[in-house]
């Protein structure tokens, strides 16, 4: 039986492609209106907004059509959306966007590759494994295309995880898994942990050692412990060093660290989801001096390389490491693939069906080049120490870290609150900001106190923007 459906799904031929063109351009505007808005977040209470979805049917016998969809997902989502290009959405390693990005999410969506297999992503194929190629190169790695684009720096870290204990169990086979621990630092990313619970291991086994004032793994503490595990008969199989903690943007000690992971004969994984971005950097490179050392590397490009979120990378040293977790499935990526040269990487990768999410990289940097994308970043880092200085100066705050990328960690003066309590104040201010969509401010904790975090990757945003902020902080403390 024939039938001809009339819209709805994307088609070959100049009709499917005037449907799209004509849809595209529409969700263009929606888009592009939005942008317009100057509120970072119009405030709805979630109650309101959990309501109002509740008044649309969500599988309507008679579907609303595209056009109406859009509108309504405008009307629904979109303008309570929040505004992430805001100079003060400042809480989270959330990034405004390159333009680039957006434009190579056209392609990635409209193409729908899938970089499995290369029969279902050809030129894809070959654009990722081409730019894991010159990302090897901008690390210091040698030459070669051992490396993933990943959801981020979660699954990279976990990636890094999995082939560590890989390798420590082809390697140093004589250990029981219960043997093997990982060690990492009190800042390590969450994900660390969580990992090593999905590998099978106990909470016991990740040994999360002290960090020093500014946030950075001690290193005498790492090589004491290292010590006392060998004396113990137990095994660490990967140490984690962080090249930007998420909180601070602390980075450990690279080479240091490098160099008890050789003498001990520990897998490095450097989670360097944030810094990663310093390898681009023209007056900071060199805080990532030795991350070449590493056996596997952590990069997020939707954090400061600005690129729409999902994007990240997995960086393997040595490409040998990579069979101990491949596998083959007739279907996908048959052994006579292989033999022949045709590149599937599903085998790379922890994920099976997986987006191009490499094109919006190339596109940047394609698009912004070299300069462009060092200022950038030098820029925010600049500010971060500008916003620092400014505030360890004020009479209202104190400054509570020092800033190695472009975080900034403050809090309020205790002698400014006059007895109130400091965690509410806090809260209270950060709540209000967001709810009247001046500003997001990350809460954290540092020393046990309640502390306020900028992170400040947003490149429009300026000194101006954040001395207003403060400005308003002072006004709020006294309302409380
Ligand atoms: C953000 C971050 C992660 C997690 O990355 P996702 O992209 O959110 O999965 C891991 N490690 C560090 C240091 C991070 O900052």
């Amino acid at each position: 039986m024939d039938k001809n459906f009339l819209t709805g799904v994307t088609s070959i031929g100049s009709a499917g492609a005037e449907q799209y063109r004509t849809l595209m351009k529409e969700a263009v505007d929606v888009a592009a209106n939005w942008l317009v808005g100057e509120k970072m977040f119009d405030g709805i209470p979630i109650a309101m907004l959990r309501a109002e979805l509740n008044t649309l049917d969500f599988l309507p016998e008679q579907g609303v059509g595209d056009l109406q969809a859009l509108h309504e997902a405008n009307t629904y989502f979109l303008k309570h959306a929040l505004q992430v290009h805001h100079p003060l959405c400042s809480a989270h390693l959330h990034c405004p966007t390159t333009i680039a990005s957006q434009l190579a999410e056209v392609l990635i969506n409209v193409s729908n590759q899938s970089m499995d297999s290369w029969d279902q992503s050809p030129s894809a194929t070959l654009f990722e494994e081409y730019i894991i190629t010159q990302l090897r190169k901008q690390i210091g790695y040698p030459v070669g295309d051992a490396g993933v684009f990943t959801s981020g720096g979660t699954q990279s870290n976990f990636m890094g995880l999995l082939l560590a204990r890989e390798h420590a169990k082809r390697h140093f086979s004589h250990y029981q898994q219960s043997e093997l621990v990982v060690i990492c630092s009190e800042q390590a990313h969450f994900s660390v942990q969580q990992s090593m619970l999905l590998l099978g291991f106990n909470d016991s086994a990740t040994i999360a050692i002290a960090c020093d004032d500014g946030g950075r793994i001690i290193v005498d503490k790492l090589a004491s412990t290292l010590q006392e595990l060998k004396t113990l008969g137990k095994k660490a199989f990967a140490i984690i060093a962080t090249a930007g903690t998420t909180d601070t943007g602390a980075i450990d000690d690279i080479n240091a660290i490098a160099t008890l992971a050789n003498q001990y004969q520990v897998w490095l994984h450097i989670d360097a989801a944030w810094g990663g971005i310093l390898l681009f950097s023209q007056k900071y490179r060199d805080r990532l001096l030795g991350i070449e050392l590493a056996d596997s590397i952590s990069l997020d490009f939707h954090k400061q390389f600005l690129q729409t979120i999902s994007c990240g990378a997995f960086v393997l040293k040595d490409a040998a490491n990579y069979e101990l977790i491949r596998r083959h499935d007739d279907y996908l990526n048959p052994i006579e693939d292989e033999l022949e040269g045709v590149p599937n990487l599903v085998a790379k990768s922890i994920q099976t069906t997986r987006r191009f999410d490499a094109l919006k990289l190339w596109m940047s940097f394609r698009s912004l080049g070299a300069k462009n994308y060092a200022e950038m970043v030098d820029y925010s880092i600049d500010l971060a120490q500008q916003v620092a200085t400014y505030i360890d100066s004020s009479s209202t705050f104190e400054l509570v870290n020092s800033t190695q990328i472009a975080s900034v960690l403050f809090r309020i003066k205790s002698e400014v609150l006059m007895g109130k309590d400091s965690t509410l104040v806090h809260r209270f201010i950060a709540q209000l900001l967001f709810e009247q969509g001046n500003a997001n401010l990350g809460i954290t904790r540092r020393d046990g106190k309640t502390t306020l975090k900028l992170t400040l990757l947003n490149p429009y945003t300026k000194i101006i923007h954040v001395k207003a902020l403060l400005a308003m902080i002072e006004r709020l403390v006294s309302q409380y």
